[in-house]
């Protein structure tokens, strides 16, 4: 028995998205509409009715966990998303090359961004030169797209409750880390925060590539800006619990990162790109082919439309959802041995261009799934469902149809 749970981000619309219907409601689904028939759907709050969710506390809900307890903020997602090795206790931030101009007055920030370059795997080779031995500890810098990257730091007593070296403005100087509480680890992690800025600044000034872009009137790349500390959390990886291995199919780096720490593997799928261009057909045939008890898969475009205000794409995306995703889905694997949950990580309608408290649509169908009367996927057919209104929680539940699980009490 095989489990498969699909989110797109930000499904859930309002009724004003298209002038009286939401854009899922609006859109041809005939694939969807075929597996409301057969299986059942219902109303999830990703994390209680009224709380607007973020999509990182969202995921964490969704795949069974209290985001109270286990969302330390979304640093330590994306670091695990860009494939570092993070353990519990680690502190990660997020980071920015930037270009900055020494002066009398300090590092005043030029470019937060260093001319969005694309040499950022390079310079991350040269930091790795950048040591913490004499504060005992160990730093770890990776980059991602872009300007964008990730630094881990690790070692006893340290703590996220440090501030940003990124002072969030051009013509700011870069800022000195400071404890946010009194306890000696925040200060100790100030102190190695510091540390790795000014001795990655001293790395970046004279480096070959930052030449290059200076002989070439390019912004330099010689300095990095740090921010969003944040711990990583203890969780009990999902594998471990269910007793199960797991596979995740995703583009953006955040999804990547939850999915490794509920302890599944992250596929690389060529053609997945984490927006509105990417692969649904190669996402479909992966998630299909996967030889394990569950995958993961996650769409963005939907809420990237949606953020942008555009109904019209992001009904067209679900369009597509159905037809290339739902389509080779249901070509390659088999209803009677398959259980499937098609939902949103929350709502995000266009016209707010923001994520909403509102109910997202949910649909499970599988041999074990209870169908309902419902013969259509949307909001309204979902608020007639079998499943009623719930929180959180479709991965326990989708386990729950495969006879996976402990069991609580005797
Ligand atoms: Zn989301
Ligand atoms: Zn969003």
């Amino acid at each position: 028995m095989k489990a498969i749970l699909i989110i797109a981000d930000g499904l859930g619309g309002r009724p004003t998205d298209c002038g009286g219907a939401t854009c899922l409601e609006r859109a041809a689904t005939p694939n969807l509409d075929e597996l409301a028939a057969r299986g059942a759907l219902g109303l999830m709050d990703p994390i209680a009715p009224g709380v607007r969710p973020g999509s990182d506390t969202a995921h964490l809900s969704i795949f069974g966990y209290d985001p109270h307890q286990a969302y330390t903020g979304r640093g330590a997602f994306e670091a695990l998303g860009i494939g570092m090795d993070v353990r519990p206790g680690d502190v990660c931030f997020r980071a920015n090359f930037a270009t900055v101009e020494e002066t009398k007055d300090g590092l005043i920030v030029r470019d937060r961004r260093a001319g969005r370059l694309s040499e950022g795997a390079e310079l991350a080779k040269a930091l790795s030169s950048v040591r913490l031995d004499d504060l005992g500890v160990d730093a770890f810098f990776q980059a991602s797209t872009e300007h964008r990257g990730a630094l881990v730091l690790r070692g006893n007593g340290l703590s996220a409750a440090v501030s940003d070296t990124d002072p969030h403005a051009v013509g700011a100087p870069v800022a000195e880390a400071h404890a946010l509480t009194d306890d000696p680890a925040a200060r100790r992690t100030a102190e190695a925060l510091n540390a790795f800025s000014h001795r990655a600044h001293a790395v970046l000034r004279d480096h070959p590539v930052n030449r290059r872009r200076l002989s070439q009137g390019q912004p330099p790349a010689n300095a990095l800006l740090l921010r969003g500390a944040a711990v990583m959390p203890h969780l009990v990886p999902i594998t471990e619990e269910y007793g199960i291995r797991g596979v995740c199919i995703a583009g953006g780096a955040l999804y990547k990162g939850v999915a490794r720490a509920a302890g599944l593997e992250v596929l690389s799928v060529p053609g997945v790109t984490g927006d509105l261009r990417t692969d649904l057909r190669a996402k479909a045939r992966a998630a299909a082919q996967a030889q394990v008890e569950f995958v993961f898969v996650h769409i963005k475009g939907t809420d990237n439309a949606a953020h942008d205000g555009d109904a019209e794409t992001k009904r067209e995306f679900i369009e597509r959802i159905d037809r290339e995703f739902f389509g080779e889905l249901l070509d390659g694997v088999s209803l009677s041995e398959t259980h499937i949950c098609f939902s949103g990580d929350h709502t995000t309608p266009p016209q707010v261009r923001e994520h909403t408290a509102d109910p997202v649509p949910v649909l499970f169908v599988g041999p074990a799934v209870r169908p309902d009367r419902t013969r259509s996927f949307g909001e309204r057919a979902a608020g007639e469902g079998g499943l009623g209104r719930f929180s959180g929680r479709l991965v326990p539940q989708l386990l729950g149809y495969c006879d996976l699980g402990p069991k609580f009490g005797a």
